[in-house]
């Protein structure tokens, strides 16, 4: 580690991994941080937690050449997404193929890109890196940030990004406020087989308790992700293997048959939060540190993967230009805030609106569902868009 670095990610995740990896053919001096080691190579079994990474997050990892990596150890096309529900009989299938496409994105282990994205880093040994160790405080000037280590060093940079994920210690050393929103809900992970094959679809369904997912892995496999409000929770986690399979395909309504459990159960509480600013003085935040959603969409890693990307951009449009300029980090944020707050909107109402125990919202959801199933240009706008082919794409993910 040396003493002054132009910059310093805090946080070695999906996210702040791949800001390192697209940092690295530039010439800014860069260290990587975590307070924990990265993730050991993935073995045979399933790891729990994992992500539906779309097709523009996709593209930027090939650019990165971190894709073929990622898929030398097991990658699970999603070519369709059923969504149906719980209350009534609305429901709509979203294919890829409908707009020509082979997948709508990957169902990928967290701990295989992370993984990949720390062997490009090690690779080319153009980046530091330093785990485990934290950061105690930030202290910035006009021209640089003291960035005090828990291994007892100081060291100074010219911008510190903040990845270190959703209770980011950065964001609040950098004196950014973000008010947190629980959903009072818990995910339930974990690793099953069903009864019927998945057909490389993702099946959600809601209920007034919160969705029920099953995400398409190989070998007959899903991962199954249960959002259930905390009562709910914590009864399912008190449940024997065999209670929780039952309840699992029952409240699926039976739509993939019987389930058995491959593995351990996880759990997760669910969060909103949206930083107001995503910089501050020489600080810059991306990822979960910068917003957290409720997974129901399965969006959130790759918001983060294009903050990375956006914010790799704008450092590298200006080469010469110091990279905490504030005219910098000013144009990052106004490049990533309109689609990260109509994603965080969205997911937010989908949330209220399918937790609606109302009569009269659950005949509106029937009809929408049924609705959106028929309304084709409408549906190929989602698609595309829940793909990350459309929109305000930072260059590195674009086709
Ligand atoms: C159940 C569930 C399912 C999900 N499914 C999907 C999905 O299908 N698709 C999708 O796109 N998204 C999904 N998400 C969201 C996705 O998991 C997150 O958006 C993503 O993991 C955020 O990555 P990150 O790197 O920003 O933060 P994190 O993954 O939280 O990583 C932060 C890193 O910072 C380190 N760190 C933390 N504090 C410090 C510190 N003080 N000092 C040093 N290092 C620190 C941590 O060790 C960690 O390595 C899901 C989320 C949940 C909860």
């Amino acid at each position: 580690m040396k003493q002054a670095y132009d910059v310093v990610i805090v946080g070695a995740g999906m996210v702040g991994a791949t800001l390192a990896v697209t940092l690295q053919k530039s010439d800014l001096d860069v260290l990587v941080i975590d307070r924990s080691e990265p993730p050991a190579f993935p073995g045979e079994q399933y790891e729990l937690r994992v992500s539906a990474v779309n097709v523009g997050a996709q593209t930027l990892f090939e650019r990165l050449d971190v894709m073929q990596s990622i898929s030398a150890v097991r990658v699970s096309p999603m070519r369709s997404m059923h969504v149906w529900d719980e209350a009534g009989n609305g429901a709509t299938r979203l294919r890829a193929a409908d707009i020509g496409e082979p997948h709508l994105g990957h169902i990928i282990e967290n701990n295989v890109v992370t993984r990949a994205l720390i062997d490009s880093l090690a690779g080319t040994g153009r980046i530091d890196m330093a785990w485990p160790v934290e950061v105690q405080s930030l202290d910035s000037d006009d021209h640089h940030v003291t960035v005090k280590l828990s291994s007892g060093e100081s060291i100074r940079s010219r911008l510190v990004v903040g990845a270190d994920g959703a209770s980011s210690v950065v964001r609040k050393l950098a004196g950014i406020e973000a008010s947190v929103h629980s959903y009072n809900q818990r995910t339930l992970v974990a690793i099953a087989q069903t009864e019927r094959p998945h057909q490389d679809c993702a099946w959600q369904r809601f209920l007034r308790t919160g969705p029920l997912a099953f995400l398409p892995l190989a070998g007959g496999l899903t991962s199954i992700a249960w959002h259930a409000d905390d009562t709910l929770a914590e009864s399912l986690r008190e449940m024997s293997s065999g209670e929780l399979e039952a309840a699992i395909a029952h409240h699926a309504g039976n739509q993939l048959g019987a389930v058995r459990l491959a593995g351990p159960v996880g759990g997760f509480p669910l969060i909103r939060m949206h930083a107001p600013t995503y910089w501050s003085n020489r600080v810059a935040l991306i990822g979960d540190a910068a917003h957290a959603i409720h997974p129901l969409a399965g969006l959130g890693a790759n918001l983060g993967f294009m903050d990375a990307a956006t914010l790799c951009e704008k450092l590298l449009n200006h080469p010469n230009r110091d990279p905490g300029d504030a005219r910098t980090l000013r144009a990052y944020d106004r490049a990533r805030r309109a689609q990260n707050s109509t994603i965080v909107g969205v997911t937010d109402a989908f949330k209220h609106v399918f937790g609606s125990n109302s009569q009269a919202v659950a005949g509106m959801r029937n009809f929408g569902l049924k609705a959106a199933d028929r309304l084709q240009p409408a549906k190929r706008a989602v698609i595309r868009y829940a793909m990350g082919i459309d929109g305000d794409l930072p260059d590195l993910a674009r086709r």
